[in-house]
């Protein structure tokens, strides 16, 4: 009954180095967020030490009684926080839904439409050495190259030309807002389903400041660690007549015993998802989103090269365009990173650089909003990494200002160091 520093403290010293990197530095990756202290309690709990296959009242192992009100608990609370028919919450991970929505909706062979990864799709979306590329017949649509936005004459195009089993609707990278009715309509056209994969805008939905997909797919995905803060995870979201399929894709079709303390976990972040204080944060997220683009479109920004895919934003992330800038994405993550502010290198639609490199940055608000930021503190930040990718810049000066924020904001001040 030791404590991880007593029993263990070469791991404990690594969790204590990651705790102290998270507080003191700005975490700008668009698909991170930082889970409250009740989630990562619940996380924490007994609850990982229980077998559960099986459903709510319906278990394979005995003892589920408190897992089953857990678990019941969890579903309940996202159907009714995204207005949904049917919810299974077990899905390990983003991946893991999409993998089981799809196993529940497809035959392998069957053709699926996505968007294509360079562009702002995921790996799960029909990339090639993915599951979904190697179990489906892919066909990619992308995004305009002068707009920046999905073309969805291209879309209703592909959909005719090769009449998929499944559209999908969803990014990881994409600064802007779908057209779910329009997918729904294509879609309908050739007969396929409709699967939205807002993993990484679940939160913005949640709080109702962006439209919510769920009256339009048959399938909605999500993960639960993005913009909605909860514990690492994934949720399926169906209409009623598909849920028996997909809790049967989930379980026994791709996984075993469910993960019951990650399940709790969930249930509480869909509880604080359905606050004011939720939504006031989503709005921050927003806002500081917003405000970031605007910083990096002044000219004093535009003369170092640096741009911004599709000119702007409509959600918690900006897309900055290298492709004129002396700096590539690696040297430009490598940059903020030595300042303290961590974002990830992104490819931009028709980047001329490797995938290792890229031309592009992916940097998004979602953690800073949990942590307080203000509108006043993400025109800082803004500031901050204007300077920063100028051809010449105080690196000194700049992690001073980073320091400041970072002390400013405090992050789990009740977790030792
Ligand atoms: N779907 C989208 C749109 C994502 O951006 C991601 C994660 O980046 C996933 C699914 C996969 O989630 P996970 O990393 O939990 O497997």
């Amino acid at each position: 009954n030791s404590s991880l520093h007593e029993l263990d403290p070469d791991v404990a010293a690594a969790v204590d180095a990651e705790l102290h990197r998270q507080q003191s530095t700005l975490e700008m990756i668009a698909s991170e967020n930082f889970a409250p202290v009740a989630v990562m309690e619940a996380q924490g709990s007994v609850l990982t030490n229980k077998y559960a296959e099986g459903y709510p009242g319906r278990r394979y192992y005995g003892g589920c009684e408190h897992v089953d009100v857990v678990e019941q608990i969890a579903i309940d609370r996202v159907k009714a926080l995204f207005g949904a028919e049917a919810a299974n919450v077990q899905p390990h991970s983003g991946a893991q839904a999409n993998a089981a929505a799809m196993f529940a909706l497809l035959s392998p062979g069957d053709t699926i439409l996505g968007l294509n990864l360079a562009h702002g799709g995921h790996l799960t979306h029909g990339m090639k050495i993915n599951f979904s590329g190697k179990l489906y017949n892919v066909v990619p649509y992308h995004v305009d190259a002068e707009t920046g936005l999905v073309d969805m004459d291209e879309v209703e195009r592909l959909a005719k030309e090769h009449r998929p089993k499944l559209v999908i609707a969803g990014w990881s990278a994409y600064p802007r807002q779908l057209d779910f009715a329009a997918f729904r309509r294509i879609a309908d056209e050739v007969g396929a389903y409709l699967m939205v994969d807002m993993a990484h805008f679940a939160g913005l939905v949640a709080a109702g400041l962006h439209p919510s997909p769920v009256p339009h797919a048959h399938v909605v995905t999500t993960t639960t660690h993005k913009t909605l803060g909860g514990p690492r995870g994934g949720v399926i979201l169906s209409t009623a007549d598909l849920a028996k399929k997909i809790n049967s894709a989930v379980f026994p079709g791709q996984q075993g015993g469910p993960l019951e303390h990650v399940v709790a976990a969930k249930a509480v972040a869909f509880k604080i998802a359905a606050g004011e204080e939720f939504k006031e944060r989503q709005q921050r997220t927003l806002d500081g989103a917003r405000l970031l683009a605007e910083r990096l479109t002044q000219p004093d920004v535009a003369k170092a090269g640096v741009a911004v895919l599709s000119g702007g934003t409509d959600v918690h992330l900006v897309l900055v365009d290298l492709r004129d800038s002396e700096l590539d994405g690696r040297q430009a993550e490598d940059r903020l990173h030595e300042i303290g502010i961590t974002v990830n290198r992104n490819a931009i639609p028709n980047d001329p650089r490797p995938p290792m490199v890229t031309s592009g940055l992916r940097i998004g608000t979602p953690a800073l909003a949990t942590r307080g930021f203000t509108a006043d503190d993400f025109r800082e930040v803004a500031d901050i990494i204007a300077a920063a990718l100028q051809p010449s810049y105080d690196a000194e000066g700049l992690k001073a200002r980073v320091t400041a924020l970072a002390d400013k904001h405090p992050l789990y001040p009740d977790l030792k160091k």
